[in-house]
């Protein structure tokens, strides 16, 4: 969606699990790197053809009719378009046979207004194809248990984006980790956090009375909304670093020479977790019910839930930094020491499902345009359509075919990745999170 901050989180005393599958296995690695290679030349086209064809969020015909004509060709995959409720999007599955982990991918396929692919989501769905298709290989090739499933996920630019959607449809059921990417120009990382958001909309209902000869039968509404703002501009001084709320005035009375019968405004938060938006909510709440208890007004505060913050696995993430190093020509910049997050101050449907599994948001950086425009301007617009971009996005690919194989090969290590999902969410869920030390940089992408 927005923002033009990141942060690197760092945490003090940060219990960063041994991975014990460092190591790379080589015949992994050069395989899945080959794979996606020899796929080069079919993506190509099919990430040129997204990136030309933008469509707004939930409109994404060209690009679902196109997704699920290249995967109706690819051996072994069972495709399904329009699925749960929703025309654009669809789901391939590609089953071993055997009883084993499932892995997911999803893909991201929407545009932005008058902006086109300036989120560079044409690349998001290109290393998830790549990512899937290579992960079915690698099954074909080292007779692997389990199952990997590519979801098209429409519309990420909104308030009740299309993952959360799947989520409530049930479409991820039975789905043990799921895994995804997002470009941007500034870094290479998979230990991502973003930010939980909700919308807060106010509404003040006085009543009206002349301003000159009878002010005092009146009940003023727009007094009710103006102290109301200004206490949460006092509310400020005390938040966290890492909240933010935005407030605009969307009706400010009717004339001035009247006691103002009604007014409203929106307000925008967003907080490190889940857990501390709600008692942001909560404060932000209150700032307002100041306002109609001051006045005598009579207040309406309706809450529109966003996105959750995202909480990446850090077992996951150490599977994808390991296969992302391994592999050659390793691009600047590196990726952060594992105990470090990625905080990025934009908000993404992703978050929602790390919540509910594994998850893995990766961030990649492409070579920016000349402007060195963030996602969301033109100028990335016009980076996400080059094929150094996409290259960036098969590299992306490979890393996260990495961990999805590490899961389906390695015995252990879905129990490992699942017991650190449960530490992650008993600590987001009681405020744990360490958010002393923040280090800003410049950064902004996602949704
Ligand atoms: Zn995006
Ligand atoms: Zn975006």
């Amino acid at each position: 969606m927005e923002e033009n901050e990141g942060f690197i989180l760092v945490s003090r005393d940060c219990e960063f699990p041994e991975n014990t599958h460092q190591a790379v296995s080589h015949d992994y690695l050069s395989d899945i790197d080959n794979s996606i290679d020899s796929l080069r030349h079919q993506l190509w086209p099919l990430n040129k053809f997204i990136h030309e064809n933008p469509e707004l969020a939930f409109k994404e015909h060209k690009t679902h009719d196109a997704l699920t004509s290249f995967m109706r060709l690819q051996k072994g995959w069972q495709v399904t378009p329009s699925t749960y409720g929703m025309e654009t999007a669809w789901v391939a599955v590609y089953d071993s046979g055997k009883t084993g982990p499932v892995v997911s991918f999803n893909v991201e396929m929407d545009a932005l207004p008058d902006l086109g692919h300036a989120c560079g989501h044409n690349l998001i769905a290109t290393a998830s194809l790549a990512a899937g298709l290579a992960t079915a290989e690698m099954i074909r090739r080292h007779d692997l248990p389990g199952k990997v499933l590519l979801f098209g996920t429409p519309g990420e630019e909104g308030v009740r984006g299309g993952k959360i959607r799947l989520l409530e449809a049930g479409a991820y059921e039975g789905v043990d980790i799921c895994l995804i990417s997002h470009p941007g120009i500034l870094h290479n990382s998979p230990m991502v956090r973003t930010t939980a958001f909700a919308r807060l909309e106010v509404e003040y209902f006085g009543r009206a009375a002349h301003a000159a000869n009878s002010p005092w039968l009146g009940v003023n509404a727009l007094d009710a909304l103006i102290i109301g703002y200004n206490a949460v501009s006092v509310l400020r001084q005390q938040t966290m670093p890492s909240d933010v709320i935005g407030m605009n005035i969307t009706n400010g009375g009717a004339r001035p020479n009247i006691i103002h019968a009604y007014a409203a405004g929106t307000c925008v938060i967003r907080a490190a977790t889940s857990a501390r938006l709600t008692d942001l909510e909560k404060k932000v709440s209150a700032c307002f019910r100041a306002g109609a208890e001051a006045t005598g007004a009579r207040v309406e505060i309706k809450t529109i839930q966003g996105y959750a913050d995202h909480v990446p696995n850090r077992v996951l993430a150490a599977s994808y930094t390991k296969y992302w190093n391994a592999l050659p020509d390793v691009p600047d910049p590196r990726i952060p020491p594992a105990d470090q997050f990625t905080w990025v101050q934009a908000s993404t449907d992703q978050g929602n499902v790390s919540y509910t599994m594994p998850s893995v948001n990766a961030s990649f950086a492409i070579p920016p345009g000349l402007k060195k425009g963030q996602p969301h301007s033109p100028d990335f617009e016009e980076a996400s359509g080059t094929e150094g971009a996409f290259g960036m996005a098969l590299r992306v690919g490979k890393a996260l075919a990495g961990t999805a194989v590490d899961v389906l090969g390695t015995k252990g290590l879905i129990e490992e990745v699942r017991e650190q999902w449960r530490r992650d969410m008993d600590a987001v869920k009681g405020l744990e999170m360490d958010t002393g030390e923040v280090e800003c940089v410049d950064d902004a992408y996602i949704g």
